[in-house]
């Protein structure tokens, strides 16, 4: 397993990271103790970062990823969210972050996390996150109940508005580099890297868009992003390539994310992502596979308060 930084924390991440939101039943009931045997097999081939959220089955994905790593906490790094507690529950204030932790670090069963971060900063104004929230996170850090501080959400441009005005360690950026949507690059990509944030890049099967299963009733993408994932899916199925390995295989590829982020709660999935890390991709395939997205490609979904789209 390859492991990077992430950006200037000391911290080395697998370049595969574990996304623990399926653990909270969120794209469809899981089996819980096949749960913990993924994220036990997810650590001995070398895993270490995980991702959740209080938000990821309403605090159901931290108690079970806190039962799994009961005995492992030492051999990864554990990131956690704050500010988002519900679909439409979004509370980023000082007082609900400093006394939310403490319920994430019980379920999580440890004193501290390495990441915390405020969870999909584009439903919050921008200045009560850089006035209170983050300052706030950086108490914490201080006391230390987490090691290090980030945002993560969907809006770039809100993204890197935040951290132009106040400091953080790392960002999660999701569905915006992938098969469907790269533009992860074309600005914050190079700003992070100039400043020395940790980019990690979740969803790289576009939230389950790019998976022979496809994807749960609450997706928000168009139905025509939908219907050209479906197609891709087809279409890589037709020429025996399973079409979510070469999309994480894709995202894999890039040489400045830290980590890649992928939601799993099987063994099997943990082995097929695995897999994705020393795949060939076949580049004619590739070539129609991207044909295929053209009329879509880039397109996302709104997300959050009006004045942060982008
Ligand atoms: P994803 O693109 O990783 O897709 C997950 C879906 O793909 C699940 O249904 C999973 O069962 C399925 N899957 C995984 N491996 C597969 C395989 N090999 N074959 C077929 N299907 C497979 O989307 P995601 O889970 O939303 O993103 C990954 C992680 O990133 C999340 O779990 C979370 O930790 C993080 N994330 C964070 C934010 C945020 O902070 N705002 C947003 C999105 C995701």
């Amino acid at each position: 397993m390859p492991y990077r930084p992430l950006g200037r924390t000391g911290l080395l991440v697998s370049v595969l990271g574990f996304g623990a939101s399926p653990l909270g039943d969120v794209f469809g009931r899981i089996d819980p103790s096949e749960s913990v045997a993924a994220v036990h097999h997810a650590i001995d081939c070398g895993i270490n970062l995980f991702d959740v959220s209080p938000y990821y089955g309403l605090t159901l994905a931290e108690s079970r990823l806190g039962d799994a790593l009961e005995g492992h906490r030492d051999r990864v790094v554990l990131a956690t969210k704050c500010g988002r507690y519900g679909a439409a529950e979004f509370d980023f204030s000082a007082k609900r972050i400093t006394e939310g932790v403490e319920d994430s670090l019980r379920r999580l069963r440890t004193d501290h996390v390495d990441l915390l971060q405020a969870h999909d900063v584009e439903f919050a104004h921008a200045d009560q996150i850089v006035e209170e929230t983050l300052p706030a996170l950086r108490r914490l850090q201080q006391q230390g109940k987490a090691r290090f501080i980030g945002i993560t959400g969907l809006s770039l441009k809100n993204l890197m508005a935040i951290a132009k005005r106040v400091e953080v360690d790392t960002m999660i950026s999701y569905c915006r580099y992938n098969l469907m949507v790269d533009d992860l690059d074309l600005e914050l990509m190079p700003f992070a890297q100039d400043q020395g944030i940790g980019i990690i890049n979740a969803s790289p099967l576009h939230m389950g868009i790019l998976t022979e299963h496809g994807p749960a009733d609450w997706h928000p993408a168009s139905p025509e992003v939908k219907e050209a994932g479906k197609r891709v899916v087809a279409l890589c199925k037709a020429r025996g390539v399973d079409a979510s390995e070469m999309a994480l295989h894709f995202c894999l590829q890039h040489p400045h994310v830290a980590s890649t982020l992928v939601g799993m709660a099987t063994r099997e999935h943990v082995d097929a992502n695995l897999k994705a890390l020393q795949v060939i991709a076949d580049p004619e395939l590739m070539v129609e596979v991207q044909k295929m997205i053209a009329p879509v490609h880039n397109r996302v979904w709104a997300s959050g308060l009006v004045e942060n789209y982008g």
